[in-house]
């Protein structure tokens, strides 16, 4: 059973969830508005409440490259603020604090 709680407006990750789409094997999907682009994907309510999807499909592309990924941790050994990183990258600081976190668990 789907649970119809009310994610309409709240912003996870990247993404601003809309309206309700439909129930597809019992996960809810949500119309929703990428933050970092503006496109609008579609995302299970789920997915949007656990975090695995944080932005559409073309910008959680683009910040998941291993290469940008591996420069990312190299500047964060360094020393490097976040902040200065994710202006670099055109990330979220969001996707750093992961990356981060990956990096030294
Ligand atoms: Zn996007």
């Amino acid at each position: 059973m789907a649970v119809m709680d009310d994610l309409t407006n709240k912003i996870f990750n990247n993404l601003l969830a809309m309206e309700y789409v439909e129930t597809k094997n019992t996960h809810a999907i949500r119309e929703c508005k990428c933050l970092l682009c503006g496109k609008f994907t579609n995302v299970t309510a789920s997915n949007l409440k656990s975090g695995n999807t944080k932005s559409c499909a073309s910008c959680g592309q683009k910040v998941t490259t291993p290469e940008m990924e591996k420069d990312i941790v190299s500047m964060l050994i360094e020393g490097e603020k976040i902040s200065n990183i994710a202006k670099q990258f055109n990330i979220d600081r969001s996707v750093v604090y992961r990356i981060k976190k990956e990096a030294l668990s």
